[in-house]
């Protein structure tokens, strides 16, 4: 089996008067995502939601707006994706979704060594879940319509990174 991890499709980065909006790009990609995990889920591989999930006196705050509050509006999945019961939904607190979650464990006991990735933000969230998921074996593809972030250049970096440095595909 492999999996779909669909990182920080959230209000507060996708919705326009979300507290991080991730820009017009992370809105496009949404059509892509959804026929992603439809494609996925007819093969009958697992779907994954990283979502971010702050204190409200978070340390990423020193660096970010607050966003993505614990029990707020800011921080659910946004309407237009398709979730369902049997996905599964890991909270994170930090850019990487391996960072103090159960991601590795529940990927290990389902025997998923390989990863797909989309969602937002391609050079923060989704650079560094590859970058943690490559340095514990997994192999990691990356879509490149199906991520996104604010600056087209830092978006074009981080998967050159991906490739280049970490060792991901970019398809
Ligand atoms: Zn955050």
């Amino acid at each position: 089996m492999k999996a779909l991890i669909v990182v920080d499709m959230l209000n507060d980065f996708i919705l326009k008067d979300g507290a991080l909006y991730s820009g017009e790009q992370s809105e496009e990609i949404v059509g892509f995502i959804n026929a992603k995990i439809k494609e996925f889920r007819e093969q009958g591989n697992q779907i994954l939601f990283l979502c971010d999930n702050h204190e409200v006196d978070d340390k990423e705050f020193d660096m970010f707006p607050p966003h993505c509050i614990a029990g707020e509006h800011g921080s659910k999945i946004i309407d237009n994706i398709d979730v369902v019961d049997t996905d599964k939904i890991i909270k994170k607190r930090r850019y990487s979704g391996f960072f103090g979650t159960d991601l590795d464990l529940y990927l290990r006991e389902k025997n998923i060594k390989e990863i797909n990735l989309v969602g937002v933000c391609t050079n923060i969230c989704v650079l560094y879940t590859a970058a943690d998921a490559r340095n514990i074996g997994y192999t990691v593809n990356i879509y490149r319509d199906g991520v996104a972030t604010t600056d087209e250049a830092a978006h074009e970096f981080a998967l050159k990174e991906a490739e280049n440095t970490l060792g991901c595909n970019i398809i």
